[in-house]
């Protein structure tokens, strides 16, 4: 499963980071993800909780937000939200556009105590 490196690289990240700072636990993490990334965010966050379940990262708090997707048509330039690759472009209809957001993953913080 796609997700479940991607929470093991996440776990690795928080791990190495609570290490750093010499405390104790982590107890929260906070990602943003975008929505042409082609994770699930119901998995992702399953995935944290259950291999996350046996390291220092039990018990956090997992918040994942949507980044939305826009992208920008290169035919008139115009700018706009979509909820897949093959949006036209709703102004003039083209089909021709570059993803300005929608395909990253961030992590906006970890806490630890
Ligand atoms: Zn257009």
């Amino acid at each position: 499963m796609h997700e479940m490196s991607i929470a093991l690289n996440i776990i690795r990240i928080a791990e190495e980071e609570l290490r750093k700072s010499e405390r104790e636990k982590i107890t929260a993490i906070s990602l943003s993800i975008g929505k042409l990334s082609g994770i699930v965010i119901e998995s992702l966050k399953f995935a944290l909780e259950a291999s996350g379940a046996s390291s220092r990262l039990s018990g956090a708090r997992i918040t994942i937000e949507e980044i939305p997707a826009k992208m920008k048509c290169l035919n008139c330039n115009h700018e706009f939200e979509c909820d897949d690759f093959y949006s036209i472009c709703p102004a003039c209809e083209a089909f021709r556009h570059e993803i300005l957001s929608g395909k990253e993953l961030v992590i906006n913080s970890i806490t630890i105590q």
